[in-house]
């Protein structure tokens, strides 16, 4: 094979135009395709110094001229951000970097500052589930729904109590309408419809295969790795919370159905990021409707109800045992009969309440106090544990070993 050079006038519009031309021009198109490609050219650069000169900023070998803020503030809080999400995901730094986060970026950036807020909160998990009240106020922690299962967050996308399950499906529809919306394979669609089904039916299985395995065909094959290392690897829930593997919008582009714009990639998987914070924030709002109410009045009629049960379990341990409050406190309960005190204004419920939790203090402080003077006295006496009826719900105010204590001699004891 003979191998000639010859030059080529660039950008020939004769009429004789010869096949070399085309040549050219098709090297000339690829050429500009790649360098849209590319990443800024970083150079140890040193622009001429101004009069007034006095300090230069290096960052990564180059000085830095522009976007000094952001770049300071990206080397402050970056690492440590990482090193967080790094340790509350499990994730190592080989899974953090499949997840795009510059779509996550851009959709956050979209969203009204006055909501950005709120959706911090759910995406971090930082959002007040019965799991916390449990453990700061030992309040129950079950699901309010089907009350099998510790309420999490992510038993809060996963509950599998049938109205939960009816209100997921009516989230995912308008998850999938804004996604054909914004011209997304149906494939891809497919995908994540099954992908939320699967992770319903066992939330802790990631030994799932996707509907795509198996197919040679270079968009499937796309599809089908980013479907396995969103399950298995990043997960299903960190997806619901926005971290969406890099190469869904990989697959949405080998399907060939994003337009030919240089950040088709990067504004899908944004409107991808965003669409399901919105599913996963219907399925928080849905719950606290559950919980707390969706009008003004529902919401206050469960209040009214609860201070209404609270008193009923205080008067209840009255009942059993009216030493759960000094004598001088016991008027609480004998001054008015229960039945009074529910027909009160809930004001006035709300104060008793907090009287009574007052009292159980006042008691709690002074058995203390009896108890290290009798230590005192007869210090050669083990104590024995005696138990002090408190109403359960009460145990938020009082710390979990106050429900038994050691008390000596007996007539310390309360029962
Ligand atoms: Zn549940």
């Amino acid at each position: 094979m003979v191998i000639a050079t010859e030059w080529v006038t660039g950008h020939y519009s004769g009429i004789d135009k010869e096949y070399k031309h085309h040549l050219n021009d098709s090297a000339d198109k690829l050429a500009g395709e790649f360098q849209l490609h590319q990443f800024p050219h970083c150079t140890i650069g040193k622009p001429i110094t101004s009069p007034d000169y006095k300090i230069r900023l290096l960052h990564d070998s180059s000085v830095l001229t522009s976007k000094v803020s952001t770049i300071l503030a990206a080397s402050i809080h970056d690492p440590p951000l990482v090193a967080y999400i790094l340790r509350k995901a499990g994730w190592s730094k080989f899974t953090f970097d499949k997840v795009r986060w510059d779509g996550h970026e851009r959709a956050f950036k979209r969203i009204p500052r006055y909501n950005q807020h709120s959706v911090t909160k759910l995406i971090h998990g930082l959002v007040n589930t019965k799991r916390q009240n449990h453990m700061y106020y030992n309040a129950s922690p079950f699901s309010p729904i089907c009350q099998a299962e510790e309420e999490m967050l992510e038993h809060v996308f996963t509950c599998p109590h049938l109205s939960a399950l009816q209100h997921h499906q009516a989230g995912l529809t308008n998850l999938f309408k804004a996604l054909q919306t914004a011209n997304t394979p149906q494939s891809i669609i497919d995908a994540l419809q099954y992908g939320f089904t699967q992770w319903w039916r066992a939330p802790t299985n990631t030994d799932v295969r996707p509907l795509t395995a198996g197919s040679l065909w270079g968009p499937d094959a796309v599809l089908t790795s980013a479907f396995i290392e969103q399950f298995r690897e990043i997960g299903w829930f960190h997806m619901c919370l926005g971290c969406v593997n890099t190469k869904w919008a990989s697959a949405g582009n080998q399907y060939g159905t994003h337009p030919c714009t240089p950040d088709a990639d990067l504004h899908w998987a944004s409107i991808l990021v965003a669409v399901l914070w919105r599913f996963s924030k219907s399925l928080w709002q849905y719950w606290n409707e559950v919980v707390h109410g969706a009008t003004v009045e529902e919401q206050e009629q469960r209040q009214i109800a609860s201070v209404r049960e609270k008193m009923t379990s205080f008067y209840n341990s009255y009942a059993e045992n009216p030493d759960m409050v000094l004598p001088r406190h016991q008027h609480l309960f004998t001054h008015c009969t229960l039945t009074e005190r529910l027909g009160a204004s809930y004001d006035n419920m709300s104060a008793w309440l907090r009287s009574v939790e007052q009292a159980i203090l006042v008691l709690q402080h002074q058995e203390a106090a009896n108890l290290e003077v009798s230590q005192l006295i007869f210090p050669s006496n083990q104590p024995e544990t005696v138990t002090i009826y408190i109403p359960v719900y009460s145990t938020r105010f009082l710390s979990s070993a106050s429900a038994q204590t050691s008390a000596s001699p007996r007539a310390f004891s309360l029962c």
